[in-house]
């Protein structure tokens, strides 16, 4: 039993309702009449529980449900209006089901009789297909009070009768209110009429009593994942808008990526630049009091575990770099060598063997297509080269012989010997006494699995006497500082751009609302409480980052490959490649789920302060 106490509303201090009080039974057509503007619709949805705004008291079965209303709505009340209120982006099963979408239904023998107007579209269906619609959905949803507003407001005579005739078979299980200025109508179906003038009501004739059918209650059944489906609707409602937010997002998280990316590849490729220069796991040493080192103390560097080679460099002796003739030196045939110490035992061969004697040497692969220009690699092995050492100003030339080929391709052209190969070869050429050799500096390469700064410690503990120093930390340090910087600017400049696309979504997503602000208060008006109507917001904007975060995805991928296509072709150089960081995609993506968050802030206040009455007046 439904109970209007003392009810009055007011808009802006004018009394539009004044103290109403009506008991309504628990069926039959109970219909309101009046003339145009003496607060019939204002009261019709302040019992349907859409319009919270006034003084007094609505009772259901003796308990006041004016805090609950969305509860009450949902449990117990449906609607026909005037203007049919169907929302258009959603097809006409979906608009029937409105009500099961927020709330489990008895299920309804009711779309059986869709039949030929399921497969139709919504904008295409006529005005009395649209009553129709209206209709089963006030049906689907088995309410104990049905309101209508003017439901015969836009119908012919003819189609009136016939929806009153539905009332009326609807009136008999269920409360029926009517809102309806045709007085004929009214009082040929009506079991209770009240009149109302100027917010008051004057008259009231009860007709009949009519006698409530109960239903039995039926199993009921549910829409899974109803938001869900909701907000994909919305969004495929506005395609184009949806394509741009998305493809928007997407070019702003490429950037940020790439930006990421490159960097990060580029500060990896430098340091790898710097190291091929100064390999990252040599160490230099000298004697602290300038005395020179000794081939003792180099072998017994080289009995280390973790120390893969120790060579030395003979402070008088200036390699010049290597030439097919061996006449004389020519500074124009003879390719200077920057790196003749670098050790080989962990290269693979591309082709010949290693080196056996000390006048075996091998060449990296780099150098080696160098030296052979276009001719075949093989070529090169067993070939004679020379040597060139300066001693003072006399140049003379050791003979090797290349028995192999690394695959390493080199920055600078690189020769591999023996341990001190050229010591003992220079020995023969110059004439002079082995343990007698003046030599300041050698150079250490460490395993690549050891610690650098453990062996460095270990060694100066066991050689107190010598310096020994990392080669090339303090320029790699500073190419991380610089490109830390370099990064620092290209992140905040891509942050920006991506929180602009999505302060741009929050934007778009308001206007979306603001457009669709009617059909949400229609679901409203159908179980939807407000808390189901932020998902249904929130979830579509979850869905455009969901789909940016897809394409710019699979983008970022093919891009990725692409550009190492590129690199390859272009630059001939296939030791640099750009590598995917998915941990820059994971830390991206999330940050853009913190903004999106922050950004629907306005729309999602909107919805809360969305007024249910004045967006179905739109
Ligand atoms: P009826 O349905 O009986 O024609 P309404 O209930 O729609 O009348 O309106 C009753 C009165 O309230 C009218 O005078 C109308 O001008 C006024 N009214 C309705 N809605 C608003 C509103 N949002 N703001 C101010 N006045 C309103
Ligand atoms: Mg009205």
């Amino acid at each position: 039993m439904l109970e209007l106490k003392h009810i009055v509303k007011r808009y802006d201090y004018q009394k539009v309702l004044d103290d109403i009080n009506i008991v309504f039974p628990d069926c039959g057509i109970v219909s309101i009449i009046g003339p145009s503007g003496c607060g019939k619709s204002t009261l019709l949805n302040i019992i349907g529980g859409i319009d919270d705004d006034f003084q007094g008291d609505l009772l259901l079965n003796d308990k006041s449900v004016k805090n609950h209303l969305a509860s009450y709505r949902r449990h117990h009340v449906s609607f026909i209006f005037q203007q049919f209120h169907l929302i258009m982006w959603l097809s006409v099963k979906e608009n029937v089901a409105l009500p099961q979408f927020f709330h489990p239904q008895e299920k309804q023998q009711i779309l059986l009789d869709l039949d030929d107007l399921e497969e139709a579209k919504m904008k295409d269906l006529s005005l009395g297909q649209r009553q129709r619609l209206a209709y089963l959905r006030s049906r689907y949803h088995l309410s104990d009070i049905l309101l209508c507003d003017e439901p015969t407001g836009s119908l012919d005579p003819e189609h009136s009768d016939q929806v009153m005739q539905l009332l009326k078979e609807e009136s008999q299980n269920r409360l029926v209110i009517l809102v309806s200025h045709n007085k004929e109508l009214v009082e040929k179906y009506s079991d209770e009429i009240y009149e109302m003038k100027d917010g008051n009501i004057i008259a009231h004739h009860l007709l009949h009593m009519p006698i409530k059918h109960f239903n039995k209650p039926k199993s009921t059944s549910k829409i899974y994942f109803s938001h869900l489906r909701l907000s994909l609707s919305s969004l495929l409602s506005h395609k184009a808008r949806s394509f741009q937010l998305v493809f928007g997002l997407c070019v702003s998280i490429l950037c940020i990526v790439f930006t990421l990316t490159l960097s990060t590849n580029l500060e990896q490729e430098l340091i790898d630049y710097v190291y091929s220069l100064v390999p990252a796991s040599s160490i230099s040493f000298q004697t602290s009091n300038h005395e020179s080192l000794t081939l003792d103390t180099i072998d017994q560097l080289n009995d280390y575990s973790n120390i893969i080679k120790a060579e030395m460099y003979l402070d008088d002796y200036e390699f010049l770099g290597i030439s097919f003739t061996g006449e004389r030196y020519q500074e124009s045939n003879t390719l200077f060598i920057g790196d003749d110490t670098s050790p080989y035992d962990d290269l693979q061969l591309e082709i010949g063997t290693y080196p056996n004697e000390n006048y075996e040497i091998l060449v990296s692969l780099s150098t080696a297509k160098y030296l052979c220009q276009d001719t075949d690699l093989s070529e090169l092995i067993d070939k004679k080269v020379y040597g060139w050492y300066q001693y003072e100003l006399t140049v003379k030339a050791i003979e090797y012989k290349i028995v192999g080929i690394t695959n390493q391709s080199t920055t600078l052209d690189t020769i591999y010997t023996m341990n001190h190969a050229y010591i003992y070869l220079l020995a023969d050429v110059y004439d002079y006494d082995i343990t007698n050799i003046s030599a300041s500096l050698g150079i250490l390469y460490v395993n690549k699995d050891s610690d650098r700064s453990k062996v460095i410690e270990q060694l100066q503990n066991d050689y107190p006497s010598y310096q020994f120093k990392e080669v090339g930390s303090s320029t790699a340090q500073s190419i991380s500082d610089t490109m830390q910087q370099v990064r620092m600017i290209l992140l905040v400049f891509s942050f920006l751009a991506i929180l602009s696309s999505l302060f741009l979504i929050g934007e778009v997503m308001f206007l979306n609302i603001v457009q669709k602000k009617k059909d949400l208060a229609i679901m409203k008006c159908f179980g939807a409480s407000t808390w189901d109507i932020m998902r249904i917001v929130l979830y579509e904007s979850l869905e455009i980052v969901l789909l940016a975060q897809i394409f710019s995805t699979i983008l970022y991928l093919n891009c990725i490959s692409l550009l190492n296509n590129i690199v390859s072709d272009v630059l001939l150089n296939d030791t640099f490649a750009f590598q995917a960081d998915f941990r820059i995609l994971a830390i991206v993506y999330i940050l853009s789920y913190v903004l999106i968050f922050i950004s629907q802030i306005p729309p999602l206040l909107y919805v809360l302060r969305l007024n249910t009455v004045n967006a179905l007046k739109e």
